[in-house]
């Protein structure tokens, strides 16, 4: 197959776009069409200070890569999770984050969680009634305030993730499936800064992620290969594969079925879910000042003091 641009042979065959392009055109498209989902949703400008959440993975890297080819202002912050035993996974996704950062002349942050609040992810989550079996409950509370914490600490704009339409579609699937209204009410790829918490943006939300693992692959970034262990047998990797059934069958079903929803939810078909600016303005966290839904400590807070 031949590149749809130059005639030379092409690196990836886009189907659900009917485009093919070599191994220089299709870095270039990449970066076209993450600039066209920023200015689509509005996310951040160019003079704006970002925060990107980077993992060590091909996505976020990707996306730093990008961002920075592009001429935007984003610093990486690397949460270290104390995911290694036997494994080496936190430790492996950090080093890979700091050689890619320390290449580029970028700005990274690395947040120890056990150094600072005396446990690792496991640790807590084996501590927790609810994370006996897997600590990803605890792990998603810890990475959501932490992220907004250093965001706002920092004086960034916007925090941003490397999430793409795979993980879009997954999150999606399991939302409808479960009719979770609060969730659905707001998986935009851009949620507005409101009281207590910072403005959040996905600028990979539309792109494949063999579209993002062909970029790292093209532009050489080392990544780290293997997955979380607690991501083995989840519901979100579960979706994953029904999903990619439905996209052998369907060219474009997981395009389609986002970018679908995102119609419904900008014409108003799901409420806008509990954090409004009145909610949020009630209680504040006796602790670290986040505004939470009730009296006392934030749920963050309540996690880390052990109660
Ligand atoms: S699978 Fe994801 S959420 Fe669960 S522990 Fe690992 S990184 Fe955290
Ligand atoms: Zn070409
Ligand atoms: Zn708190």
């Amino acid at each position: 197959m031949k590149c749809t641009i130059c005639n030379q042979k092409a690196a990836l065959h886009l189907e659900h776009h009917n485009l093919a392009l070599c191994s220089d055109h299709f870095p270039e498209w990449m970066c076209k069409q993450t600039e066209r989902t920023i200015q689509k949703y509005s996310m951040f400008r160019r003079d704006e200070k970002l925060l990107l959440a980077v993992s060590g993975g091909k996505d976020s890297l990707s996306l730093w890569d990008i961002l920075w080819k592009l001429g935007y202002h984003a610093d990486g912050i690397y949460l270290d999770l104390g995911i290694d035993q036997g494994t080496r996974y936190s430790c492996t996704s950090g080093e890979m984050a700091q050689a890619f950062a320390a290449q580029r002349g970028l700005n990274l942050t690395v947040l120890d969680i056990r150094a600072k609040y005396g446990e690792s992810i496991p640790e807590m989550g084996a501590r927790t009634k609810r994370g006996h079996q897997k600590p990803c409950s605890q792990c998603g509370l810890v990475k959501r305030y932490l992220l907004n914490k250093a965001a706002l600490d920092g004086g960034y704009d916007a925090i941003l993730t490397a999430h793409n339409l795979d993980d879009e579609a997954a999150f999606l699937f399991s939302n409808l499936t479960h009719w979770s209204m609060q969730y659905l009410g707001r998986q935009h790829p851009l949620l507005p800064a409101t009281t207590g918490f910072a403005r959040k943006a996905k600028p990979f939300c539309l792109l494949y992620e063999r579209e993002t693992t062909a970029y790292a692959y093209l532009n050489n970034i080392a990544y780290v290969y293997s997955e979380c262990p607690y991501a083995t047998g989840s519901k979100q990797l579960r979706n994953k594969t029904y999903l990619n059934r439905l996209e052998d069958e369907q060219i474009g079903f997981k395009y389609q079925f986002y970018t679908g929803y995102l119609r419904a939810l900008e014409a108003g078909a799901f409420p806008a879910g509990q954090e409004t600016p009145e909610v949020l303005e009630q209680y504040r966290c006796t602790n670290c000042g986040q505004p939470t839904l009730s009296d006392g400590l934030c749920t963050f807070c309540r996690l880390v003091k052990k109660n």
